[in-house]
């Protein structure tokens, strides 16, 4: 016998008694099936309502042939008459999602001629998927046209029409379908094949917000929100946005060009920086007396000391040690020609509680001792 389905009489059932037609152990869990339901399943990328039946929590709901199963961790009486509730918050949030996402879709297709290809609906995340892609400026577009749909407070309506009444509609839907097909109507926007609760009017969603689309298999990937995840969002946001505007002394609508103007800025100095560093280890290498193995520069960067130790070994033969850091905590940069390179380094690194290595000539890494030690041990190798 088939459920019969309370959500299709009306979306807004939070509480109702059922009788309990069977309940089956299936593993570790119970499934119990009810001759009526206000529970909606998983179904079309929608996760399954909760709730509680007889006030055993209900942890999944699936439809099998017309029949639905609510899967509980506690098994129930046959025929019983129970109580049973909805989490009704969570339902009406994806009600107002599950609308707003028919509202986008019309208008993609009204307007682009875009068509929706796949829908999730999860407890973090809700996407929906476009045939083609969508730049920043539609997202922009239909999001601000979906807010205003939202506005003049539509009706939304489902009906089963027969497969002769269906002939003559017209309708979005992702499957080839003709047999109990409903269609959900939101006023002059949309028209779509769809078996989940909506709300009664648009204006119930509140707010619509698109966060962002990435690339996905020939079109986008669109992340949305509605109700009062859109809300939060939107808050979080502006919050964010008043806090960068305070840190930038700019107003909070000028706060993208005037980061621009702050990275430029940034790298200029870089540039500048680097520049400078490369005058300071020229100087440095020029001034460098022959006999000196052990140097320790006033860099701060591997970069500088690379040039460095190039600006030397330019000019002159031996070992080079080449350091910046502070007492106990050197980064080194040892250029050497010696023959048996890997072994020199190897034992440097033992001396000196190092680590680190390299190709011949050259082995960068750290010691973990003073200067005087470092200096001391370079010079037991002349
Ligand atoms: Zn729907």
């Amino acid at each position: 016998m088939k459920t019969e389905k309370l959500y299709y009489k009306s979306a807004y059932i939070k509480e109702f008694t059922a009788k309990v037609v069977s309940c089956e152990k299936k593993g570790d869990v119970y499934e119990i099936v009810l001759d009526k339901t206000a529970f909606f399943p998983e179904e079309g990328g929608q996760y399954a309502d909760s709730g509680y039946i007889d006030g055993i929590r209900v942890l999944d709901v699936k439809e099998r042939a017309g029949v639905i199963y609510h899967t509980a961790e506690m098994s129930i009486e046959t025929d019983k008459e129970v109580a049973c509730s909805l989490d009704f918050e969570e339902r009406l949030e994806k009600m107002r999602i599950q609308s707003a996402e028919h509202i986008l879709s019309g208008i993609l297709h009204t307007l682009y001629g875009i068509e929706n290809t796949g829908f999730h609906l999860g407890k973090e995340d809700v996407t929906f998927d476009t045939s083609r892609p969508i730049s920043r400026e539609m997202l922009k577009n239909i999001e601000r046209l979906a807010n205003l749909a939202v506005m003049r407070n539509m009706p939304i309506t489902a009906e089963f029409p027969s497969a002769e009444e269906l002939k003559n509609m017209t309708y979005r839907s992702k499957l080839d379908l003709t047999e109990d097909v409903r269609i959900v109507t939101i006023g002059d926007v949309d028209a779509c094949a769809c078996c989940a609760p909506h709300v009664a009017y648009t204006g119930e969603i509140g707010v619509i917000k698109l966060i962002d689309a990435v690339t996905h298999r020939g079109g986008s990937r669109i992340r949305m929100l509605a109700g009062e995840r859109a809300l939060d969002y939107i808050s979080c946001l502006s919050d964010e946005a008043s806090r960068v505007s305070v840190m930038l002394s700019a107003p909070v609508l000028g706060i993208s060009s005037e980061t621009e103007t702050l990275l430029g800025a940034k790298d200029e100095l870089k540039y500048k920086l680097s520049e400078a560093n490369k005058k300071i280890a020229r100087l440095l290498a020029e001034s460098l007396a022959d006999n000196i193995s052990v140097v320790l520069t006033p860099f701060s960067d591997k970069e500088s000391l690379r040039f460095f130790v190039n600006e030397v070994t330019a000019r002159r033969e031996g070992d080079l040690v080449a350091l910046f850091g502070e007492e106990g905590r050197y980064t080194y940069l040892i250029h050497s020609e010696r023959e048996n390179f890997k072994e020199f380094i190897k034992a440097a690194n033992a001396a000196l509680s190092g680590k680190g290595g390299g190709k011949a000539p050259a082995a960068e890494g750290m010691f973990s001792a003073t200067l005087e030690e470092i200096k001391a041990y370079f010079a037991s190798t002349q």
